[in-house]
């Protein structure tokens, strides 16, 4: 494993105040079929997605960034909150909390993921990072500009996630890691904590009360 080691046992999580969320799979319930969208675009089942289209010629890499860009916007207009996810992002924002998305899908997209699941108020456009914006994950590049905005140091900042992808990137950004929604945690190392779904993080999250 690369990525930065934490420099300090973690905080109870009802501790936190910079909260960084991936989409897919995290604040909605998961519905991408990876391999699919990989057969579409001829695209070698072992490899990343958007690093094989980065790698293409434009014409080739268009069209198929095109298609994508379809293809994942019929899922973000059908888009169900996972369990626990309105909640939980509804109560960090009373109580004041930043709150950012950081997804490996386009802005625009994850735009109207967060209004089809009822919180599109709850995250200003400069706090929502798509693969246009930086550097797509597992790269630290979108913590880091989280870190930046909100003038925090990483170890304040905690990336919710459901992905390998999401706990790699935050212990490459130094910051704090929460997996959600992977029953089995295949990536105990990765993780700083591991809790069944974001309704799990949020009945710590109230049982303790946000911190001073
Ligand atoms: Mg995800």
């Amino acid at each position: 494993m690369t990525g930065t080691a934490l420099a300090s046992p973690a905080p109870p999580l009802s501790a936190m105040r910079h909260w960084v969320f991936d989409m897919d799979g995290t604040l909605t319930v998961a519905v991408h079929d990876f391999e699919q969208i990989k057969r579409a675009l001829a695209i070698p089942s072992g490899e990343d997605i958007l690093a094989h289209l980065a790698a293409l010629p434009a014409d080739e890499a268009d069209a198929k960034h095109a298609w994508l860009l379809a293809h994942e916007r019929e899922l973000a207009e059908g888009a169900r909150a996972a369990p626990g996810a309105v909640a939980l992002v509804r109560a960090l924002h009373s109580a004041g909390c930043r709150l950012g998305i950081l997804t490996r899908n386009a802005r625009e997209l994850a735009q109207v993921t967060l209004q089809a699941i009822g919180l599109a108020d709850a995250f200003g456009a400069d706090d929502i990072v798509g693969r246009d914006e930086a550097t797509p994950k597992p790269s630290p590049a979108g913590l880091q500009y989280f870190v930046r905005r909100w003038q925090a140091d990483p170890q304040q900042l905690v990336m919710v996630g459901d992905h390998r992808f999401d706990l790699e990137c935050g212990r490459a950004a130094g910051t704090r890691t929460l997996l959600v929604n992977a029953p089995d945690n295949p990536w105990p190392g990765l993780a700083c904590w591991h809790r069944a779904d974001c309704g799990a993080v949020l009945a710590e999250w109230a049982g303790k009360g946000p911190a001073a």
